[in-house]
């Protein structure tokens, strides 16, 4: 496979196929670095060398009545994990504040369980009201499935975006969770849509889904028009009953993040939680795939740490990206 024939094809408006998402995910390693090349043609063409940084705040942990088979929140997961309500408006607000001087240009406010209760999203609505008349941060919320009502009432709140990942492919969804559909997660993805938020969606690779899985899950998520795509790599935790399965390697994640840079060509794709643990010291690379990155951690793992983000991204020759005040 030549693999900038594959830029040059997508910069000019034509879709990946199935096969060549397959040839990239089978490419041996002595490829990679020619894969992530082309990849980053693409990249380069709708985002330059920039770098959004996002910040995750997790305003409500633990006591989740879902089982997601991989999530230390879960009623499945023995994980020992900070387990709180949830936080006040002044507590998330201040967040806000925090993430701005570490130039997020996003705050990514999120909840634990199954759907906000009315209390819970009077909470995040008020939060996000004072958060856009004080700091200039956009607005992501992932609070879980969502009714019409819902998600009207974040968005006159000035949410901007919300997040509700696919996880995976269809086929292997309830493998991994039981308690709610693959469809409901699609139903809620079109539900925020349809209300005028962006849609951040993306997924968890390494859970045993198979390559297929993955490219299906890209497709899908293509499918879906999702604005945002975050990419984990499962870190297997403590606790979990997924907690025996072996990290994916540092050449598989970067395939994988070259394969849906080439899917969504021009979507905003973030390297997200397991990326210092699955990647390692390879993770410069994926910068070349990916336009967007979360920084000082995840929803119940720190990451590793601000300042070595930073050096990651200069060093590499990229550029934070800027908020438009
Ligand atoms: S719904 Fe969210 S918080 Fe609850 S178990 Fe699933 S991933 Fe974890």
């Amino acid at each position: 496979m030549k693999w900038n024939e594959l830029s040059k094809r997508v910069l000019k408006g034509g879709s990946l196929t199935h096969d060549e998402a397959l040839a990239i995910m089978e490419s041996p390693d002595d490829d990679l670095l020619a894969v992530l090349d082309a990849a980053f043609t693409v990249r380069r063409h709708y985002f330059g060398r920039g770098m959004s940084i996002h910040v995750i705040r997790n305003a409500k942990s633990g006591l989740c009545t879902e089982n997601c088979s991989f999530c230390s929140q879960s009623v499945v997961s023995e994980s020992e994990i900070p387990k709180y309500p949830m936080q006040s408006v002044e507590q998330i607000l201040e967040g806000a504040r925090e993430a701005h001087t570490l130039t997020a240009v996003r705050y990514c406010i999120v909840t634990s369980g199954r759907t906000p209760s009315e209390k819970d999203l009077d909470t995040i609505c008020e939060a996000a009201r004072q958060i856009k008349s004080e700091v200039p941060i956009q607005i992501c919320t992932s609070l879980g499935l969502l009714s019409e009502k819902q998600a009207k009432r974040l968005k006159d709140a000035g949410v901007d975006r919300y997040n509700h990942n696919l996880e995976s492919a269809e086929r292997f969804y309830s493998s991994f969770c039981t308690t709610h559909a693959y469809a409901d997660r699609v139903a809620t993805a079109r539900i925020a849509k349809a209300a005028g938020l962006e849609l951040c969606s993306g997924g968890l690779v390494g859970m045993g889904e198979t390559i297929e899985d993955r490219i299906a899950l890209a497709f899908a998520l293509r499918n879906l028009d999702a604005d945002s795509i975050p990419l984990n790599f499962l870190d297997p935790r403590p606790g979990t009953p997924l907690a025996g399965l072996l990290r994916l390697t540092p050449s598989d994640c970067l395939r994988t993040l070259a394969m849906f840079r080439f899917v969504n060509p021009d979507r905003e794709i973030r390297i997200a939680g397991g990326r210092e643990a699955c990647i390692g010291s390879m993770q410069v690379l994926s910068l070349y795939a990916a336009n967007s990155m979360f920084t000082i951690g995840y929803l119940t793992t720190p990451g590793q740490g601000y300042q070595a983000d930073m050096d990651m991204i200069k060093q590499a020759g990229f550029t934070v990206t800027e908020i438009i005040e």
